[in-house]
């Protein structure tokens, strides 16, 4: 219980508080009052959006509530514009690599809860946590997610270890360069631990918003149990100096309307407390069947594919130069359907159980349900290509982190529309490096043919030579080369 004791003085300075930024009677009336919009109001706020900033909650709360058709369409084209405008034609691709399934805490909807007799527990060791990278790497990765459960066997000193474990792996073909991880809040003191071993992003996902629903879905007397430890976690990050962070919503808990109305405020709450500085990732998972979890098979609130299309784009529109992360519990065609609206990360190649990488290639197969259910289970080699049909350049950069452009500094570049000037050729490059080193044949036949149109793009512009300088010299066998 030590563990538990630990946060549970922490969190009293939260229960001073009387309110937090979530006000749920107030987001439920900015909802109602705009049941129905007119085609002209949604039409004014689109106008707004084209401008490419943040939207106000009653602007959201109109897109939100739109039911007509064609006004419905002009959003899903303005959403696919912004994020040509913001992020270029390119998508990221990570993998995550689950470190533990132990936790203490017992959510309703996951299978690693502590109530769930039919989870068998592992935490990985260092050297399986060097099998596991060396697969993943090999396989073409080059960013990957740490995930990790809630218990003593994941505290913050053994996370330091797994991070610096992953980045000291190297392998013929090069290694992991950025670490991002998705865990359990934790205080500013052991958030400046994980900054200094140069972990990525810090994703938390608040999973509902609604604060009854999140009582019900988290039983008391668990760390997860306390909505504002959670809820604030993002704000003891920025004050130990993690600007890098990643929001979430776990899409099935409760009406989807009130979720993105959260992730808005949330949004506005640090960008008012930081200095501008708002999410550099939002992740919008919806809820899939995990191992002996019935409250999974069947959430209440479940979002439907039509309403999942929307609120991608609804998100694009709001806060237009946050990232969105669509993984691979999404079916492919589903992922295929959202990719234009706004999402600018996926995954590909993913396994989720702890240990998954090794065993599915000693099995060959993967398993059907751990924490929850992958539904896009193509090899990274298929999605790469995929995104290369559509046109768009699959990316594994790792340039504005590695050079320090994160929180307010990468603010500025991403919402002064600069991002792609960087990313782009630096995307190329590393399209160009995965097709080298791990395209199959088809790869990159297509591959080069969509490298070949994209850096066509910057003929006579003065980086064009570069460009071509750079695909050369890794051609000549050099890596990690970047603008
Ligand atoms: N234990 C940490 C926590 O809860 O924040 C982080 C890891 S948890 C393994 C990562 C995320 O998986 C959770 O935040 C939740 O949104 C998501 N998740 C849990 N159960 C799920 C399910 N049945 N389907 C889809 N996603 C799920
Ligand atoms: Fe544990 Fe996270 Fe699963 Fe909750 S969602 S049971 S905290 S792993």
């Amino acid at each position: 219980m030590k563990f538990l004791e630990k946060y549970q003085k922490e969190f009293a300075a939260y229960d001073q508080l009387d309110h937090d930024f979530i006000d749920d009677d107030k987001i439920w009336r900015q909802l109602n009052e705009h049941a129905n919009p007119t085609a002209a109001e949604v039409r004014r706020v689109l106008a707004k959006a084209e401008g490419c900033v943040r939207l106000e909650p009653e602007e959201v709360a109109v897109l939100i509530q739109n039911q007509d058709p064609q006004t419905i369409e002009e959003m899903y084209r303005l959403a696919h514009t912004l994020k040509e405008e913001v992020y270029g034609d390119r998508i990221v691709f990570f993998a995550p690599l689950y470190i533990s399934d132990e936790c203490a805490n017992n959510c309703k909807y996951c299978g690693f809860r502590s109530s769930n007799t039919a989870m068998r527990r592992k935490t990985l060791t260092m050297e399986e946590i060097e099998q596991e990278v060396k697969i993943m790497i090999e396989e073409g990765q080059k960013r990957t997610v740490l995930v990790y459960g809630e218990s003593p066997a994941t505290e913050v000193d053994f996370m330091c270890e797994t991070i610096r474990k992953v980045y000291s792996v190297k392998t013929e073909h090069g290694e992991i360069r950025r670490a991002n991880i998705n865990c359990a809040p934790l205080t500013v003191e052991e958030l400046k631990k994980l900054k200094e071993v140069g972990i990525g992003t810090f994703q938390v996902f608040q999973e509902t918003y609604h604060h009854e629903t999140y009582r019900q879905m988290h039983p008391q007397g668990t760390i997860k149990g306390h909505y504002r430890w959670r809820l604030y976690c993002m704000d003891r990050a920025q004050q130990a100096g993690v600007d890098d962070n990643g929001l979430g919503v776990l899409f099935g808990l409760y009406d989807w309307r009130f979720e993105v109305m959260g992730l808005l405020y949330h949004t506005i709450h640090l960008e008012e407390t930081f200095n501008g500085v708002g999410p550099h990732t939002i992740s919008f998972p919806r809820i899939t069947p995990a191992t002996d979890t019935p409250f999974s098979d069947h959430p209440e609130y479940a979002v439907s594919d039509a309403d999942f299309k929307k609120l991608v784009a609804i998100l694009r529109l709001s806060i237009p130069y946050t990232g969105l992360i669509c993984t691979a519990r999404e079916k492919d065609e589903v992922r295929r359907q959202v990719l234009p609206f706004g999402v600018s990360q996926i995954d590909a190649g993913t396994r989720i159980g702890v240990g998954a990488y090794a065993r599915s290639k000693k099995a060959n197969e993967l398993p059907d349900k751990e924490q929850f259910t992958i539904c896009d289970s193509r090899t990274l080699d298929e999605v790469v290509s995929e995104i290369c049909q559509m046109g768009a350049i699959p990316s594994f950069c790792t340039a504005c982190y590695r050079a320090g452009r994160t929180g307010e500094h990468f603010m500025k570049v991403a919402k002064s529309k600069f991002v792609h000037n960087y990313c782009l050729p630096n995307a190329i490059f590393t399209l160009k490096e995965y097709l080298l080193d791990y395209g199959s044949e088809e790869t990159r036949k297509i591959g080069e043919k969509v490298l070949n149109e994209h850096i066509e793009r910057f003929r006579g512009e003065p980086v064009y030579e570069r460009i071509r300088q750079i695909i050369q010299r890794l051609e000549n066998g050099e890596r990690d080369l970047r603008l």
